[in-house]
């Protein structure tokens, strides 16, 4: 089972102390008509995160309503020039998930990435670009409704397994935050650290 790299660790608590990785407040995810699930299909996180989304869903529904994608990497595969999205995967993707919403009338999607991922692992990706490509996502499929007319809610979450004591969790990011604060918090921390020869 993977674990929690040391830079991803700081990264996760420098994030955590930003706030920028949110308690999920599932009241204000609105799942009213279920919801188009994104998620990578790696076995070691899974059972935690889907369990998180239907009991989110359950706040709002008697049951649960998902519909689920999964793909290595989750929505992580979405960008166009994500290094993720293999032979059309994020393309089938947000057909899948458009089909979703014009066929089951489903209009909130929850896009999930996690860490450690062995997909994204292999491809040498740190915690602060897990996170940079999953609001990407979203952008990407925001971007993909206006183009269907279709009136849809995108919501970013990832799980992290912080390890045996901690255990796993799921966290809210919020896309707009994330985009503001970015640039300014997070290149700050990277130029001092690179000033410094330290990665995180
Ligand atoms: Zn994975």
């Amino acid at each position: 089972m993977a674990r929690l790299s040391i830079q991803d660790r700081e990264a996760y608590l420098f994030l955590r102390g930003r706030n920028l990785l949110k308690d999920v407040e599932a009241h204000r995810i609105d799942m009213y008509k279920g919801a188009v699930c994104v998620i990578c299909s790696c076995p070691d996180h899974f059972d935690d995160a889907y369990a998180n989304i239907a009991m989110t869903c359950l706040e709002h529904r008697p049951s649960p309503r998902i519909c689920l994608l999964t793909q290595r990497g989750g929505a992580l595969a979405i960008p166009g020039d994500s290094p993720l999205n293999l032979k059309r995967r994020g393309e089938n993707l947000l057909q899948d998930i458009f089909a979703a919403h014009e066929e089951d009338v489903i209009t909130t999607v929850a896009l999930y990435a996690h860490a450690p991922c062995t997909s994204v692992n292999k491809h040498g990706l740190g915690l602060v670009e897990v996170i940079d490509l999953l609001v990407r996502a979203k952008i990407s499929v925001k971007t993909e409704a206006f183009g269907h007319n279709a009136e849809i809610k995108v919501a970013c979450f990832v799980h992290i397994d912080r390890g045996q004591e901690e255990g796993p969790r799921t966290y809210f990011v919020s896309a707009d935050e994330w985009r503001l604060v970015y640039r300014r918090d997070i290149d700050q921390v990277r130029l001092s650290d690179t000033m410094e020869s330290k990665r995180w």
